[in-house]
């Protein structure tokens, strides 16, 4: 995992450097997939529930799930969530990163920087013996304390050998969910990812039957990480690094 999780910063690394105005999505996802196949990876989306492409990309509004297109062009001021995931030698890696497309404006900026600091606020809970609740409460506070809100209907979870294994780790407190109150143990390894929005917490699909847009139209933002439980605390795996 920690080699899938370094291929998938890899890529994510590549297209950070490929963002620009007058860059299609499906250009993007191009490049990631060739990134991931080079580093004899595959593509984990691809196919997936019918997935057409390597790579979730979301503009704008869009919180997740967006189908790369050479119809859709980045211009200056957007910003874009780009999902990867990555099998390789039957291992997952799963980090999501919201970017913006040259000057973005002040609210965004601020939008992209309180999703990202939730999802390292929420990681420092990701530790032996602490309830799965105790990462919710941390970015769920975080993020409202900000004056943002937390999308309740998409979840982080346990990876692995598949993309999706139990638990859900929920990026709000509900203690009615029946693993808020699961710990998280040595050697769990969980993909977390707050997903959050400017105006609400509510969403809905587009037609295409895939891209999740926030209810309201205001923006979007959702960063990822997969992550180990280890005797010494949170391993990020996602990064290229040691
Ligand atoms: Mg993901
Ligand atoms: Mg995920």
């Amino acid at each position: 995992m920690r080699e899938a999780g370094r291929i998938v910063a890899r890529v994510h690394a590549e297209l950070a450097q490929a963002i620009r105005p007058g860059v299609t999505t499906a250009e993007l996802d191009a490049l990631a997939e060739s990134v991931i196949r080079k580093h004899g990876a595959i593509p984990s989306f691809k196919g997936y529930h019918g997935f057409p492409a390597s790579i979730c990309a979301s503009i704008n509004e869009e919180l997740v799930h967006g189908i790369p297109s050479p119809e859709r062009v980045l211009k200056e001021g957007d910003i874009i969530s780009i999902d990867v995931g990555v099998i390789y030698k039957g291992y997952q890696g799963d980090s999501a990163w919201t970017y913006p497309v040259g000057e973005i404006t002040p609210k965004a900026r601020r939008l992209l920087d309180v999703t990202r600091e939730a999802l390292f606020v929420g990681i420092q809970q990701v530790r032996a013996g602490n309830r799965l609740v105790a990462y919710s409460r941390a970015v769920q506070q975080y993020v409202e304390s900000r004056g943002f809100y937390v999308v309740r209907m998409y979840t982080g979870h346990g990876i692995g050998r598949e993309m999706h294994e139990p638990p859900e780790v929920l990026n709000y407190v509900n203690p009615a969910h029946p693993d808020s109150r699961r710990r998280f143990l040595v050697g769990m390894t969980v993909a977390l990812e707050p997903m959050v929005q400017v105006g609400t917490w509510d969403t809905e699909t587009l037609s295409d039957g895939w891209t999740v847009v926030s209810k309201d139209g205001s923006l979007s933002a959702h960063f990822e990480h997969t992550v180990a439980v280890t005797p010494d605390g949170p391993q990020i795996l996602t990064v290229d690094e040691d």
